[in-house]
């Protein structure tokens, strides 16, 4: 587990599996985990992390995105998951699609860590969350606020970010990011998410796949060129 500040963590992504980031916030009397991860072998390792550390295991999961790699180990979380009503109908989706063997067979060859992630005989399975929203819910973790938000994003059109205000730390998902299936950027949802950021007033953010970085430095360098024009 790598340390953010006094309450918040984050597990470290892994290229090899294509595992993103996943948070983690603990409160005194909640902790709550920021992704699901992409299936049991690494919500398994997250959960083996936060063990060594002493840290109790995740009461709430926030999902960010619908993505398999965010997703697919939601069934084996400990507690409740949390996800857009958007995420979760798109989850339900996916989970029908899931069950069709030919459609399973084209995501592996062309998302190839679905296939290394679940060989043969381990069918990946996408659940709906235990609780939706829409719009922003508010978690208050014993003595530690979450805030939980939509927001638009280039990358999918169902994206949460969470944000802990006490140490301005925000996690995103994949939301900066462009949409690997859809073509180039869209600048106006660009925009959009970059003033909520703006607003949120964050110092860190935690996106999915790299480390942790400085707000601005993050919507200079993963927000270009767009984010900068006017
Ligand atoms: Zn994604």
């Amino acid at each position: 587990m790598q340390k953010l500040s006094d309450n918040v963590y984050y597990y470290r992504f892994n290229e090899d599996h294509d595992w993103p980031n996943l948070g983690y916030v603990c409160g005194d009397k909640h902790a709550l985990a920021i992704d699901a991860g992409f299936s049991s072998s690494h919500a398994g390792s997250f959960y083996a992390a936060l063990r060594d550390e002493g840290l109790r295991l995740p009461d709430f999961t926030v999902i960010t995105h619908w993505h398999w790699d965010h997703t697919l180990a939601m069934g084996k979380i400990n507690g409740v998951s949390i996800a857009n009503r958007k995420t979760c109908s798109l989850l339900r989706q996916e989970s029908i699609r899931l069950k069709d063997d030919r459609y399973l067979s084209k995501l592996k060859r062309s998302y190839v860590y679905i296939a290394t992630e679940f060989p043969d005989g381990d069918i990946p399975e996408m659940i709906p969350a235990d609780i939706s929203f829409t719009g922003e819910l508010s978690i208050d973790l014993g003595g530690l606020e979450v805030q939980i938000l939509q927001a638009e994003s280039t990358h999918t059109d169902d994206s949460t970010l969470v944000y802990v205000p006490s140490s301005g730390i925000l996690f995103i998902g994949d939301a900066a990011y462009a949409n690997s299936l859809s073509g180039p950027l869209d600048g106006k949802k660009q925009k959009s998410f970059i003033k909520t950021v703006r607003d949120l007033d964050s110092r860190i953010i935690v996106d999915g796949h790299q480390m942790p970085m400085e707000t601005e430095d993050y919507l200079a360098s993963t927000c270009e060129p767009i984010g900068n024009a006017d």
